[in-house]
């Protein structure tokens, strides 16, 4: 073999892994792509008891060197770390909160790869350690209510919740805060004008932020009310004809009320009692009282009819949302507010709206919201008030007098 043929292969025998290497040399000095970070199992600013387990997820298009994670500055020791797919490397930590104190925690993650530039990604998240036991009671557990009227039931706990629900009536109910950062929360529950007179059960199901369950139990007994009765009134078909031609149809009331409790917000809007909605000369016609007429046949008046001058006044019974602003058939130019958990109070037979008020709106309690009419099923000025709570209407002066 001569000097040149040898010097050839020499050359090629380091040429060829170099071209290989090199590229990998290359790729090592050069790579400056930030890993991504993805944490499963524990979430920003949620409440942790017990042990918590979660992975970080560290993908690069380079090797991850090493996956780190520290609380308040405390170094984490990961109980594994492996390779799970093409880029993605994954570490297992668990924590003990048995040893913390019950505060607010900074949990620090980071990644960092192999490469020459060592790219490393930090992210930063808040947790809050509990382990204090759930401790909670109901004021008062038994009660005894007429049909068609509110039972407040309160609950005592050491720590704010996540839910608390009643169950009654084959219904759920909502507890609320009964005011900002309070730990007592409060539940109104109607009792239906056609409710069973009997003593029904009450279950109380309660859950705080790291996950603690309680369940309390309690009864109402539920009265038979001596609703009213009243002779009947009718209303001239060319009056019905006209607010029929007026009017929406009344099915697309009850349709967004329907739709509008699962909207409604889950705490109380209002801060102070209800107020009646309008100076009142008279009611005319009390709550519940057993009516029958040739349009709509036997039916219970489950709201107050309230009278004054005509054009007087109107205004917002409590602060709220308003949630329907519109003409309807029967209970004519209509407004409903949403006062949280589930409280919206009607005004029926409207003569004319306040020009400064829209659905959406949030309106306070005196906030002008009509002027007294008698559009819809009406014979004459007046303003049918109603309160309904989950869509079930209760006696509105109870509201009023007992400054729920
Ligand atoms: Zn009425």
């Amino acid at each position: 073999m001569n000097l040149k043929l040898k010097v050839f292969i020499f050359m090629a025998l380091i040429a060829i892994p170099s071209i290989f290497l090199g590229k990998k040399v290359f790729r090592y000095f050069t790579f400056n792509e930030l890993p991504k970070i993805n944490v499963l199992g524990v979430e920003e600013n949620k409440v942790y008891k017990d042990k918590i387990n979660y992975e970080i997820q560290a993908i690069s298009d380079y090797k991850i060197a090493q996956v780190k994670a520290s609380l308040n500055n405390t170094k984490l020791e990961p109980t594994s770390f492996s390779k799970i797919g093409e880029n993605v490397y994954q570490s297992h930590f668990e924590i003990d909160t048995k040893n913390l104190a019950n505060e607010k925690y900074l949990l620090e993650i980071s990644a960092q790869d192999s490469s020459f530039a060592k790219n490393k990604a930090t992210s930063f998240m808040n947790i809050f350690v509990d382990n204090t036991p759930l401790s909670t009671a109901l004021v008062k557990s038994e009660f005894k209510s007429e049909q068609g009227k509110t039972v407040k039931i309160e609950l005592n706990s050491n720590k704010k919740l996540a839910q608390a629900t009643a169950n009654i009536f084959s219904k759920q109910f909502n507890f609320a805060q009964q005011s900002d950062n309070s730990t007592n929360y409060v539940c109104f529950i109607p009792i239906d004008c056609e409710e069973e007179v009997k003593t029904h059960l009450l279950a109380v199901d309660v859950i705080d932020l790291p996950g603690n369950n309680s369940k309390l139990v309690g009864n109402i007994e539920v009265l038979a009310a001596q609703f009213p009765k009243q002779v009947g009134f009718s209303v001239s078909q060319e009056k019905l004809m006209e607010e029929k031609q007026k009017g929406n149809p009344d099915h697309f009331l009850a349709e967004t009320l329907v739709k509008a409790i699962a909207e409604s917000p889950k705490e109380k809007l209002w801060k102070t009692a209800f107020d009646l909605p309008m100076n009142v000369q008279k009611i005319t016609t009390p709550f519940g009282e057993r009516r029958q007429t040739p349009q709509k046949g036997k039916y219970l008046h489950k709201a107050i009819d309230l009278i004054n001058f005509p054009r007087s006044t109107v205004w917002a019974s409590n602060d709220g949302k308003v949630i329907v602003k519109d003409r309807f058939f029967m209970s004519g130019n209509t407004i409903v507010l949403d006062h949280g958990c589930g409280i919206f109070t009607l005004y029926y037979h409207l003569d004319s709206f306040a020009s400064d008020i829209s659905v959406g709106d949030f309106v306070k309690k005196g906030n002008p919201i009509g002027r007294l009419g008698k559009t819809g099923y009406s014979s004459g000025y007046h303003l049918h008030w109603e309160m309904r709570i989950n869509n079930v209407a209760v006696d509105p002066l109870q509201w009023v007098e007992n400054k729920f």
